[in-house]
C-alpha cells in the first residue's frame, strides 16, 4: 500500500497515525496518509524557523531565480501532477491540468518579486532627512488547504510567501495529499534550500498545533465556512495574522435580454465542472421572468449529455465526487423535495463502487429553502424563478456567502448597476466563473472570507510582509545639538 508522508527539512518523515486515501472512481483505498502529531508539526516549524534567516537574506534576484526554475519544473511535470490530483480527487485529467495552469500563473506572478517588493523613498522630508518604506517577511507562515484544489489553492499561497522571503509549512487536505509531495520535490530540484518549504499531512491535530505554535506568524486558510471561522478566531486570538477563506453559494442572475444559449452553456460548465466541487461553481440560476421555461429546457438538454466517468478516461467530462460520505451528503439534497427535479443525477451512473452522482437540475427551488441557501458542493444546479432584477439582487445580497456571482445580460447599464450594488467579492459580467488572474487578488465577502486581505496579487504580497519606515539623517555640519521639543518639519 502506498504511504504518503510528511516533508520536513527536505526529507520525508512518517507518523504513527494514518488515514485512508481513496480512488473516487473505484471506491477503493489507494494509499495511507500519515496524520501528524503535535511533535511532527513542531519539527516542521523548527525546520522552517532554522531555514528562515538565510532565505530572508537571499537576494531578491536569487529568490527570483529559484522561482523561475520551479516554474519550469512545474510546467514540465504538469501531466504527472494532474494525474495525481485526478486519482485522489476524482476530477477529470483536463480539469486537473487546468488547476495546475492557474497555480502556475501565481508562480509566474511571484517571479516578479524584485519589482513587487520595491518600496518608496522621499528625499528631504525634513532638512537633510530622508524617509523610506520597506516590506520585510514575517518568518514561518502556514497554509491549510481544502480537498477541491490540491495544487492550485496551495499555489495561491506559497509562491508569494516564499518569494517574499518567508519559510512555509503546508497542511494539505488529508483526502488528496499526494500532489503536495511532488510539489515539494520540484522545489528541491529548483534549488530551494531545505526547510523553506515543508509539508505536514494531517487533520485537526495538525491544524490546532499550527494555530497555537508561537513561531507561526501567519496562517492562510481555505476551506468550509465553519472551519474558516474557527481558524480565524483561534489564530488571531493567538496573535497571528490570518486570512481564512470559506464556503460559497454563487448565483447567476439572468436577465430576459441575455443570449440564452450562452447562458445555458455557461451555467452547465460552471455548475458541473469538477462535479460542482469548486468554490466558484455556479449553484443557483436566478431566471428573471419570462425566460425560465426556455432556459431550463436548454440547461437540462445540455446537462443530460454530460459524460460521467473515471478521471483518467479522456472521454469523461465529469468525474466522481471525492468521498462516499460527501457523495451521500450531496445526494441527500435530492430527497428534500424542494422544487422539481428536472434532471436526476442518481440515474444512469457508471457501474462499480465509485462515488458517482450525475448532473442534477432542480427547477422552481423555493427562495430561502435549504437547497437554495446551503452550500451543497456537488453537481446540483438549482433554478429559482424571480420576477425582476431587484428580486434577484435581493436574494443574492441576503445570502450568507459572498464569494462569486455573475450577471448575464446585453444591457450595459444593468450590468454596471449590478457590479455596483451586489455584495459579493468577485463579479462576472457574462462570465460565469470570474476567478481573478494571479496579478489581481482572490477573495470573497461575508462568510466567504474572514480577515481583510485576499490571496495572491499585491494583497498576497502585503499579507506575507510587514511594513517598516526608516527616517534617516547623516551627520553634517548643520547638526543643531540637543533639542527636546516634539519633532516637526523644519
Ligand atoms: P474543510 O473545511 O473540511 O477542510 C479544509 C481544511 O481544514 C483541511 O486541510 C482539513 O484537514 C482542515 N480541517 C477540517 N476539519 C477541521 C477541524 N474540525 N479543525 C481544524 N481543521 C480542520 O473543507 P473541504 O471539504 O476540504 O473543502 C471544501 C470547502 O472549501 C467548501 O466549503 C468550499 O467552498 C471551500 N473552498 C473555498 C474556497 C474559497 O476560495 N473561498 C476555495 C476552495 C474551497
Amino acid at each position: 500500500m502506498k504511504r504518503i508522508t510528511h516533508w520536513i527539512g527536505g526529507v520525508p518523515r512518517d507518523s504513527d497515525r494514518s488515514g485512508d486515501v481513496y480512488n473516487p472512481a473505484t471506491g477503493s483505498v489507494s494509499a495511507q496518509v500519515a496524520l501528524a502529531s503535535a511533535d511532527d508539526v513542531d519539527a516542521a516549524v523548527a525546520a522552517a524557523k532554522a531555514a528562515f534567516p538565510a532565505w530572508r537574506d537571499a537576494s531578491l534576484v536569487k529568490r527570483a531565480h529559484v522561482l523561475f526554475r520551479f516554474r519550469e519544473l512545474l510546467y514540465a511535470n504538469r501531466d504527472a501532477l494532474a494525474a495525481l490530483i485526478s486519482a485522489e480527487h476524482g476530477k477529470v485529467h483536463s480539469d486537473a491540468l487546468g488547476e495546475v495552469a492557474r497555480g502556475l500563473e501565481v508562480v509566474e506572478f511571484a517571479c516578479g518579486i524584485p519589482h513587487l517588493l520595491k518600496g518608496g523613498f522621499s528625499e528631504n522630508v525634513s532638512t537633510n532627512v530622508d524617509s523610506f518604506s520597506i516590506r520585510q517577511p514575517l518568518g514561518v507562515v502556514a497554509g491549510i488547504t481544502p480537498f477541491n484544489f490540491p495544487a492550485m489553492v496551495p499555489m495561491w499561497m506559497f509562491p508569494v510567501a516564499v518569494a517574499c522571503g518567508n519559510t512555509f509549512v503546508l497542511k494539505p487536505s488529508e483526502r488528496d495529499p499526494s500532489a503536495s509531495l511532488l510539489i515539494a520535490e520540484l522545489w528541491k530540484q529548483a534549488g530551494l534550500p531545505d526547510g523553506v518549504f515543508n509539508v505536514v499531512q494531517g487533520d485537526k491535530v495538525a491544524v490546532d498545533r499550527l494555530l497555537a505554535h508561537p513561531d507561526v506568524k501567519a496562517v492562510s486558510f481555505v476551506g468550509s465556512t465553519p472551519i474558516a471561522r474557527y481558524v480565524y478566531e483561534t489564530g488571531t486570538a493567538n496573535g497571528k495574522r490570518v486570512q481564512a477563506l470559506g464556503g460559497a453559494k454563487n448565483h447567476m442572475l439572468v436577465l430576459p435580454d441575455a443570449d440564452l444559449d450562452l447562458v445555458a452553456d455557461s451555467a452547465v460548465s460552471a455548475g458541473f465542472g469538477s462535479a460542482g466541487e469548486r468554490c466558484m461553481a455556479i449553484s443557483v440560476v436566478l431566471a428573471v421572468d419570462p425566460i425560465g421555461d426556455e432556459l431550463v429546457e436548454k440547461i437540462a438538454s445540455r446537462a443530460r449529455r454530460i459524460k460521467i466517468g473515471p478521471g483518467d478516461d479522456p472521454a469523461s467530462e465529469m468525474g466522481a465526487l471525492v468521498t462516499r460520505v460527501h457523495r451521500d451528503k450531496v445526494a441527500s439534497y435530492l430527497d428534500l423535495g424542494e422544487g422539481k427535479i428536472v434532471v436526476d443525477g442518481r440515474e444512469n451512473l457508471p457501474d462499480g463502487d465509485g462515488f458517482w452522482l450525475g448532473p442534477t437540475v432542480i427547477d422552481h427551488v423555493p427562495p430561502g429553502s435549504r437547497t437554495h441557501r446551503e452550500e451543497i458542493f456537488g453537481p446540483v444546479l438549482s433554478v429559482v424563478r424571480v420576477a425582476s432584477y431587484e428580486e434577484g439582487l435581493t436574494l443574492i445580497n441576503e445570502g450568507e456567502y459572498g464569494n462569486g456571482t455573475a450577471i448575464f445580460t446585453n444591457d450595459g447599464g444593468a450590468a454596471r448597476r449590478f457590479q455596483n450594488e451586489v455584495e459579493v467579492g468577485m463579479v462576472g459580467v457574462n462570465v460565469p466563473i470570474p476567478v481573478p488572474m494571479a496579478f489581481y487578488s482572490f477573495g470573497g465577502w461575508k462568510a466567504s472570507l474572514f480577515g481583510d486581505t485576499h490571496v495572491h496579487g499585491v494583497e498576497g504580497v502585503h499579507f506575507y510582509t510587514r511594513g517598516k519606515v526608516v527616517t534617516s539623517r547623516w551627520l553634517d555640519p548643520s547638526h543643531g545639538g540637543v533639542n527636546l521639543g516634539f519633532p516637526t518639519n523644519g
